[in-house]
């Protein structure tokens, strides 16, 4: 089956259209993982469960720890037998949060607050034996915040839970390499259908099938073919497809591997 391990249909930019992008994942027929960035989304998340085929992932983002707190007692009653995964939580060294717009540097006192935010998930996730879903942004242009993916590797392995998924991931190969050797997956967007991606499909090529999921990240990134629209889980299709061409594999395979990468890490054969 086609899934869809990230997507945002319990944000605000669904409000209108939300029965029908719902429908035509259940009439594809397709899976999809909806991910909290708020307490708000992630109790959205779980509620838009009842479509078929719908899971939810709990969690507080990194751009979003100085907008609320994370209670983790709130989040634990959330918890449900189709939330799979905890997240979107990580480290993000790109935005600067909202509270502090006017102050562009990502300072010592957000990284750290971000790092408190990101254990506490892991918390989470281990009290529940449920997997992360991780968020990791580099920097553009300060090359000492350049390790985002090898930080959060460190943080994982103070807890010893190597338990999850890179999503939306765009590091290099050393970091692609670390990632998986620890058994973690790598997960891939429509980015990697931009005609100047080529550097994350050599990425693609390097990465074992059997460590690959695919997201659409909805609404953002809608990939090549339909860019500039909003995205949907259904074209999460695209990214299948690029995959299949830079891996000389049959678009049915990929569909079939992602497929079954998703079921083992999120467990999903038991919660449908
Ligand atoms: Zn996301």
């Amino acid at each position: 089956m086609l899934i869809d391990t990230h997507a945002h249909l319990n944000f605000k930019a669904f409000e209108n259209n939300l029965i029908d992008v719902a429908k035509r994942c259940e009439n594809y027929p397709m899976s999809v993982i909806n991910v909290g960035a708020q307490f708000e989304t992630s109790r959205k998340a779980v509620e838009i469960t009842k479509y078929k085929n719908f899971y939810a992932s709990l969690g507080l983002h990194p751009i979003h720890v100085f907008d609320e707190d994370f209670i983790l007692e709130d989040y634990q009653k959330l918890i449900s037998k189709k939330v799979v995964a905890i997240g979107e939580t990580g480290l993000d060294y790109f935005h600067s949060p909202k509270s502090e717009e006017n102050n562009k540097a990502i300072t010592q006192s957000v990284v750290a607050k971000q790092v408190e935010i990101f254990e506490a998930h892991i918390k989470l996730a281990k009290n529940n034996n449920l997997p992360l879903i991780l968020h990791g942004r580099n920097s553009n242009d300060d090359f000492t915040l350049q390790t985002v993916y090898f930080d959060m590797c460190k943080i994982l392995d103070s807890h010893n839970y190597y338990n999850g998924v890179f999503h939306c991931f765009s590091g290099s190969q050393m970091e692609a390499k670390t990632i998986i050797d620890n058994g973690m997956y790598i997960g891939f967007t429509g980015i990697i259908t931009y005609p100047n991606a080529e550097n994350l499909r050599d990425i693609v090529k390097y990465v074992s099938i059997d460590r690959i999921l695919i997201e659409t990240d909805s609404p953002y990134l809608a990939p090549q073919k339909y860019r500039g629209e909003s995205n949907e889980p259904i074209y999460v299709l695209e990214v299948a497809k690029e995959i299949a061409k830079i891996k000389d594999l049959s678009l049915e395979e990929v569909i079939e591997a992602t497929y079954e990468n998703a079921k083992k890490l999120f467990n999903l054969n038991t919660k449908s």
